[in-house]
């Protein structure tokens, strides 16, 4: 954890981030945040959903803290837990218990990657209790009236083990996120990795082609962040179809022939 997380008051984003709005989502979450209501983010990985939550905490001024989680996150981490310092045991709160003291933002994603027991202190912040229920502490604090829950999910995974539960989604407002149309996506590639527009719309036809083989062979497509890292790479003077395939096609799989068929493509294209 790093000094960045520990304090809720540095976690305040001061310059605007750049978040290119794809539907009514900003809007959407407004109406969410002034009714305290927690939002639920969908959609596979890499779309711009860390983005946009960067973009809301600016834009509704609150510190956020984001938390990514993985198959060894507990309740304990996110809440707290006693620690010896020094030959002392002291309470230190977890990032969601600071978020909750501080009326800051609290973003969890990918949520169903954690521990079940995350389940039981999230439940009560999401609805109208909007209470944090701190086990080993022996008591429940109320969340401070600028707190807001956000997590997300990427549907694409769905296993039974990696399902989100009806209990848990039906307290979220449900925002659904998607690769950008083809123009708007080029837009994001050329402002975020410098390559010119003509570049960008060729690595988004090329993005297209890959998602198309998604299901056969393929688990995912490539995101709009492996076309910026593509675009980076580029804009350094790596070869287009290099940079394709190293930032792209090694990163969406290891299969060789899925790597061959994917290379075939981005020769076609540069
Ligand atoms: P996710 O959280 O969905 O995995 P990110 O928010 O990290 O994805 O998106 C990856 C990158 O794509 C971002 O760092 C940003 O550069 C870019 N990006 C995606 N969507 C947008 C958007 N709508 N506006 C601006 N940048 C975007």
């Amino acid at each position: 954890m790093n000094a960045r997380t520990l304090n809720p008051e540095s976690n305040f984003i001061e310059r605007e981030p750049y978040y290119e709005a794809v539907g009514s989502e900003i809007s959407i979450f407004e109406a969410a945040y002034a009714n305290r209501l927690p939002v639920l983010l969908k959609g596979p990985t890499g779309c711009g959903k860390t983005r946009f939550m960067e973009y809301m905490a600016w834009r509704l001024k609150r510190p956020l803290i984001t938390v990514s989680c993985h198959d060894d996150l507990t309740a304990s981490d996110l809440v707290g837990r006693y620690l010896v310092k020094g030959g002392e045991t002291v309470w230190m709160d977890g990032p969601l218990a600071r978020a909750v003291r501080a009326g800051a933002i609290c973003y969890l994603d990918e949520i169903v990657e954690a521990r079940k027991d995350t389940m039981v202190v999230i439940h009560p912040l999401a609805d109208d209790r909007r209470a944090l229920p701190m086990e080993k502490l022996g008591v429940i604090i109320e969340a401070n009236a600028d707190f807001c829950l956000a997590i997300s999910y990427n549907p694409g995974y769905q296993s039974v083990l990696k399902d989100l539960k009806q209990s848990t989604r039906q307290r979220f407002v449900a925002l659904e996120f998607d690769y950008p149309s083809a123009s708007l996506e080029a837009k994001i590639v050329a402002a975020e990795s410098g390559v010119d527009a003509a570049l960008a719309e060729r690595l988004v036809k090329f993005a297209q082609m890959t998602r198309n083989l998604k299901g056969s062979g393929l688990e995912e497509g490539a995101s709009t962040r492996l076309l910026i890292h593509a675009g980076k790479l580029i804009a350094k003077g790596v070869p287009p179809v290099t940079a394709c395939q190293c930032a792209i096609a090694q990163a969406i799989t290891d299969d060789a022939e899925m790597l061959a068929a994917v290379q075939e493509l981005s020769s076609s294209l540069f």
